[in-house]
């Protein structure tokens, strides 16, 4: 059935959270209790309404993207703050708004007493980007990262690179922004050889926060199912969906929301993936589980650089460190410094200290940077993996916006009769 859809965002009223707060306070836990305000500011996707990703149902029959003005957003936000005494606020947004960035953001930046904000975000923002949200207070983000192969974000049309998204795992270290993020696996069309050539970097990467690998699945609205066939795909109803409701199969596919492909199921209709002979696949699994465990504490590696203007001083404490220290200088500094912006690899010799160098010496210099384990070649460019000295420290997990609670072990003192 059609559903009314709100057309002008800056009308609706501010959300009501008095009864909540009301009863937090009255509570035995109120002070293991610290609550995240969740507002909206925007509806359907702006991305998506050029090029809706094809895995992504998020916004049903309306895409249209409909915004508060970013002025209107920032002052809600401190007002929301003020209201209910919590600094902590979850933008349930799919998407920032473009214009935020420069004109709300301002507003935050200028609070003497930052507020801690979450949003999802577009991946392909800039070094300065992500300097400016942190100043403004979102330390915590989600970005649309997906995958750390360019070929898989083409198959999916998430319109970002590998290179993307290395530089803004970067970024968010440098600037202290946590990051929640998932590697999807299992679109149509997708290589193992892809997957085997991505988990040969990965461990490079264990000073940056990683995410955890996630099976693809089909949503109802998403590209993949509402043109299934042209993706090679028959979708059935998620095989959960079965036990629960006691409906026929027809009803069941007008009705949920995961599906699963039908090349996935065995005859007795059990889920089986059609992916389980993948090498490349399960190196990246088990690529991706010794990041989550190198950062599961309680100190995590660091790659960090100081430049002198003449030498830059790497330190490394990552496991897969060549050496704790590296002096670079000369034409290899200069290698470092482009690859810091993940410059295409065919622009380095515009750099000044690359000018009139032989090809050759170039080429040799490249190679060595990246046998010292100091950047990657993505996609024809070369990505620094180096933060700058100092960066700021990441939140701790207790500090996400959307709320924490205080799972102390020892019990609650329950008042007498
Ligand atoms: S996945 Fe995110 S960016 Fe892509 S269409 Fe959905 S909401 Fe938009």
């Amino acid at each position: 059935m059609p559903r009314a859809v709100i057309e002008n965002m800056r009308d609706l009223p501010l959300p009501d959270f008095s009864d909540y707060f009301a009863e937090v306070e009255a509570s035995l836990y109120a002070d293991r209790i610290h609550a995240g305000l969740p507002m909206e500011f925007s509806r359907g996707c702006w991305w998506g309404e050029r090029s809706h990703c094809l895995f992504c149902g998020l916004n049903g029959g309306s895409m249209t993207y409909r915004q508060k003005p970013a002025g209107q957003a920032a002052a809600e936000m401190i007002e929301m703050s003020a209201r209910y005494g919590s600094s902590r606020i979850e933008a349930v947004d799919n998407i920032m708004a473009i214009d935020y960035l420069e004109k709300a953001l301002p507003h935050l930046t200028a609070l003497p007493e930052k507020l801690a904000i979450f949003f999802e975000v577009k991946a392909n923002l800039k070094r300065h980007e992500v300097e400016k949200l942190a100043a403004a207070g979102v330390r915590w983000i989600q970005p649309g990262i997906e995958s750390l192969d360019t070929r898989v974000l083409k198959l999916m049309r998430k319109g970002t690179t590998s290179a993307h998204n290395v530089q803004l795992l970067k970024w968010c270290r440098q600037y202290g922004v946590r990051v929640s993020w998932s590697l999807l696996w299992g679109f149509p069309g997708e290589c193992d050889a892809w997957y085997a050539e991505m988990a040969s970097w990965l461990p490079l990467l264990h000073h940056l926060q990683p995410g955890p690998a996630v099976r693809l699945r089909y949503q109802r609205y998403s590209p993949y199912h509402y043109t299934a066939e042209k993706h090679g795909l028959k979708l059935l109803p998620a095989a959960p969906y079965r036990y629960v409701y006691p409906l026929s199969e027809r009803d069941l596919s007008e009705q949920v929301y995961y599906f699963e492909d039908s090349e996935d199921h065995d005859v007795g209709g059990h889920f089986t993936p059609r992916d389980e002979n993948r090498p490349g696949l399960n190196a990246v699994a088990k690529g991706i589980d010794a990041w989550l465990k190198a950062w599961r504490g309680p100190t995590f590696s660091m790659l960090s650089m100081q430049d002198n203007g003449d030498e830059i001083i790497v330190e490394d404490t990552r496991a897969i460190a060549i050496e704790r220290e590296h002096r670079v200088r000369g034409l290899e500094r200069e290698i470092l410094l482009a690859a810091d912006e993940g410059s295409p690899e065919t622009r380095l010799c515009d750099r000044p200290g690359a000018a009139n160098v032989m090809q050759g010496e170039i080429d040799e210099a490249i190679a060595n940077m990246i046998a010292r384990k100091l950047i990657v070649r993505l996609d024809a460019r070369l990505v620094g993996l180096a933060l700058w000295h100092p960066y700021t420290p990441i939140l701790p997990l207790t500090a996400f916006p959307g709320g924490y609670l205080d799972r102390r072990s020892t019990p609650v003192a329950l008042p007498r009769e």
